[in-house]
Protein backbone atom coordinates (compact mmCIF):
# COMPACT_ATOMS: atom_id res chain seq x y z
CA UNK A 1 0.00 0.00 0.00
CA UNK A 2 1.10 3.52 -0.89
CA UNK A 3 2.93 5.32 1.58
CA UNK A 4 1.54 8.45 0.23
CA UNK A 5 -2.50 7.98 -1.13
CA UNK A 6 -3.23 11.64 -2.10
CA UNK A 7 0.34 12.76 -3.28
CA UNK A 8 -0.52 16.28 -5.76
CA UNK A 9 0.59 14.83 -8.92
CA UNK A 10 3.25 17.33 -11.39
CA UNK A 11 1.91 18.09 -15.00
CA UNK A 12 3.45 16.40 -17.46
CA UNK A 13 5.00 18.29 -20.40
CA UNK A 14 7.27 16.99 -23.50
CA UNK A 15 10.06 17.98 -21.55
CA UNK A 16 9.29 16.52 -18.33
CA UNK A 17 7.17 13.10 -18.93
CA UNK A 18 10.32 10.62 -19.78
CA UNK A 19 11.47 11.41 -15.89
CA UNK A 20 8.01 10.73 -14.63
CA UNK A 21 7.16 7.53 -16.95
CA UNK A 22 10.05 5.54 -16.96
CA UNK A 23 9.67 4.36 -13.38
CA UNK A 24 7.38 1.58 -14.80
CA UNK A 25 10.20 -0.25 -16.60
CA UNK A 26 11.72 0.49 -13.35
CA UNK A 27 14.23 3.16 -14.83
CA UNK A 28 15.68 6.53 -13.64
CA UNK A 29 16.22 8.74 -16.70
CA UNK A 30 17.73 11.67 -16.28
CA UNK A 31 17.60 14.30 -18.98
CA UNK A 32 21.49 14.27 -20.61
CA UNK A 33 23.34 16.70 -23.25
CA UNK A 34 24.62 15.21 -26.33
CA UNK A 35 27.38 16.85 -26.43
CA UNK A 36 29.01 17.23 -23.02
CA UNK A 37 27.13 14.17 -21.11
CA UNK A 38 26.02 17.16 -18.43
CA UNK A 39 23.10 15.47 -16.80
CA UNK A 40 20.52 17.93 -16.79
CA UNK A 41 17.53 18.40 -14.08
CA UNK A 42 14.80 19.49 -13.93
CA UNK A 43 15.09 18.80 -17.48
CA UNK A 44 14.76 22.02 -19.51
CA UNK A 45 15.78 20.79 -23.03
CA UNK A 46 19.15 23.20 -22.79
CA UNK A 47 22.50 22.40 -21.59
CA UNK A 48 23.90 24.94 -19.23
CA UNK A 49 27.23 23.75 -19.63
CA UNK A 50 27.52 23.15 -23.18
CA UNK A 51 24.33 25.16 -24.23
CA UNK A 52 23.65 22.94 -26.52
CA UNK A 53 20.08 22.37 -27.03
CA UNK A 54 20.10 18.61 -28.37
CA UNK A 55 19.66 16.40 -25.18
CA UNK A 56 18.49 12.92 -24.58
CA UNK A 57 17.21 11.19 -21.89
CA UNK A 58 19.36 8.71 -20.08
CA UNK A 59 19.18 5.53 -17.87
CA UNK A 60 21.21 6.20 -14.86
CA UNK A 61 21.81 3.61 -12.02
CA UNK A 62 19.18 4.68 -9.31
CA UNK A 63 21.71 4.99 -6.47
CA UNK A 64 22.30 8.27 -4.69
CA UNK A 65 23.32 10.02 -1.49
CA UNK A 66 20.87 12.31 1.10
CA UNK A 67 21.83 15.93 0.04
CA UNK A 68 19.62 17.43 2.91
CA UNK A 69 16.30 16.78 4.32
CA UNK A 70 13.67 17.55 7.13
CA UNK A 71 11.34 15.35 8.43
CA UNK A 72 7.21 16.84 8.62
CA UNK A 73 5.26 16.69 11.48
CA UNK A 74 2.20 18.16 9.82
CA UNK A 75 -0.30 16.62 8.35
CA UNK A 76 -1.07 18.93 5.64
CA UNK A 77 -3.68 17.19 3.70
CA UNK A 78 -6.23 14.30 4.41
CA UNK A 79 -4.22 11.39 3.11
CA UNK A 80 -1.09 12.57 3.81
CA UNK A 81 0.83 11.05 6.47
CA UNK A 82 2.16 13.10 9.42
CA UNK A 83 5.77 12.02 9.51
CA UNK A 84 7.32 11.77 6.28
CA UNK A 85 11.07 13.09 5.03
CA UNK A 86 11.22 15.50 2.39
CA UNK A 87 14.84 15.30 0.71
CA UNK A 88 17.01 16.52 -1.77
CA UNK A 89 19.05 12.91 -3.13
CA UNK A 90 22.37 14.01 -5.26
CA UNK A 91 22.41 11.11 -8.15
CA UNK A 92 26.01 8.80 -8.00
CA UNK A 93 26.41 9.79 -11.44
CA UNK A 94 27.08 13.95 -11.20
CA UNK A 95 27.15 15.61 -7.78
CA UNK A 96 25.19 18.82 -8.51
CA UNK A 97 21.78 17.01 -9.72
CA UNK A 98 19.26 16.97 -6.72
CA UNK A 99 16.17 15.32 -6.66
CA UNK A 100 13.46 16.56 -4.42
CA UNK A 101 11.86 13.16 -3.62
CA UNK A 102 10.64 11.50 -0.26
CA UNK A 103 12.89 8.83 2.05
CA UNK A 104 10.81 5.81 2.26
CA UNK A 105 11.16 2.39 3.47
CA UNK A 106 12.62 3.35 6.83
CA UNK A 107 11.86 5.30 9.73
CA UNK A 108 12.26 9.06 9.66
CA UNK A 109 14.42 9.93 12.46
CA UNK A 110 16.92 6.88 10.42
CA UNK A 111 17.85 9.01 8.10
CA UNK A 112 20.96 11.02 7.87
CA UNK A 113 22.87 13.49 5.89
CA UNK A 114 25.36 11.43 2.43
CA UNK A 115 22.94 8.53 3.36
CA UNK A 116 23.47 6.22 0.83
CA UNK A 117 19.99 5.69 -1.05
CA UNK A 118 18.40 3.65 -3.65
CA UNK A 119 15.44 4.64 -6.02
CA UNK A 120 12.15 2.65 -5.48
CA UNK A 121 8.72 3.55 -7.57
CA UNK A 122 5.38 4.44 -6.82
CA UNK A 123 2.68 4.63 -8.88
CA UNK A 124 0.28 7.01 -9.14
CA UNK A 125 -2.17 7.82 -11.72
CA UNK A 126 -0.12 7.38 -14.95
CA UNK A 127 3.13 8.50 -13.10
CA UNK A 128 5.95 6.79 -11.23
CA UNK A 129 7.75 8.13 -8.82
CA UNK A 130 10.88 8.28 -8.01
CA UNK A 131 11.39 7.97 -4.24
CA UNK A 132 14.60 6.91 -2.26
CA UNK A 133 15.21 4.04 0.64
CA UNK A 134 18.45 3.53 2.49
CA UNK A 135 20.26 1.05 0.33
CA UNK A 136 20.37 -1.46 3.00
CA UNK A 137 16.41 -2.07 2.93
CA UNK A 138 17.60 -3.31 -0.93
CA UNK A 139 19.99 -5.82 0.59
CA UNK A 140 19.05 -9.69 0.35
CA UNK A 141 18.31 -10.28 4.20
CA UNK A 142 15.89 -7.45 3.95
CA UNK A 143 14.35 -7.79 0.54
CA UNK A 144 10.91 -8.14 0.79
ZN1 LIG B 1 26.36 20.20 -22.80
Amino acid sequence: MSEFPARPLPALTEDTAPFWTAGERGELLIQQCDHCRYYIHPPTGFCPQCESRETHFQPVSGRGFVETFTVNHKQWMPGLPERYVLALVRIAEQDDVRLATNIVGCDPDAVTFDMPVRVRFEQAEDLWIPLFAPEEVFAPENAA
